[in-house]
């Protein structure tokens, strides 16, 4: 690691930092906070599944804290423990945002699909990119550094997508909770929101530590061609 590529991912780190302890006040408080209904993430899935026609989805535990998630591939839905089982309003939000990723796969919302298409490109395009792109310097081949960079590229295009398919599950999740009446007061609403907001600072470091790496590499590259004169 070298003092340049510092310079270029502190303010991502920075940034990243914000989002962990955004998300982290957010769910610390209310987790502690009972919803209206009295209902764990489990029960909010039961109940949300059916009016929402999304009775495929099936339902599983799994371990970690925060680690929900829905698997596309088998329509998963997994909560983590403190999600399941326990009735609070974070649990409520969580549910209802992995069930809006659940929505967003059966209506084939879009940058849903573009995001899973492009993920074989983006596991290839960001280590073999790199790796053109340290070649292309050493070697002073402006060329191939710039394929490298293109490739690389991919990674900061990813995660551009993935902002609008969190903010719009996260849009599906409060909508659903309102429709359904799930949400009881203003309380909730507002607690649901908070929850789900700062999740979403999570894809805002992820967007700008990504663009902030091709930007390095972007400048390394651009040695390459320095170089020959
Ligand atoms: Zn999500």
């Amino acid at each position: 690691m070298n003092f340049e590529y510092l310079l270029y991912m502190i303010p991502g780190l920075l940034l990243s930092l914000f989002a962990q302890a955004k998300v982290k006040s957010a769910y610390s408080k209310w987790s502690q906070v009972r919803n209206y209904h009295n209902l764990t993430g489990m029960d909010t899935a039961e109940q949300l599944k059916p009016r929402v026609g999304l009775e495929n989805v099936k339902v599983t535990r799994t371990k970690g804290t925060l680690t929900d998630h829905y698997d596309p591939r088998n329509d998963t839905l997994a909560l983590s423990q403190g999600v399941a089982d326990q009735p609070s309003v974070a649990a409520m939000a969580i549910t209802a945002h992995e069930l809006g990723h659940a929505m967003q796969d059966k209506t084939s919302y879009g940058p849903m699909r573009l995001r899973s298409a492009i993920v074989p490109l983006v596991s290839f395009g960001s280590n073999i990119g790199i790796f053109m792109v340290m070649i292309g310097v050493v070697l002073s081949m402006a060329n191939l550094a710039m394929i490298g960079v293109i490739l690389f590229s991919s990674t900061a295009v990813f995660s551009l997508i993935t902002l609008p398919v969190e903010l719009d599950a996260s849009k599906r999740a409060r909508q659903m909770l309102d429709q359904t009446g799930l949400v009881a007061n203003e309380e909730e609403r507002k607690g649901v929101k908070q929850v789900l907001d700062a999740a979403a600072w999570t894809y805002v470091a992820g967007l700008a530590t990504s663009i902030l790496q091709l930007l390095y590499y972007i400048s390394v590259a651009g040695r390459a061609s320095g170089r020959r004169r």
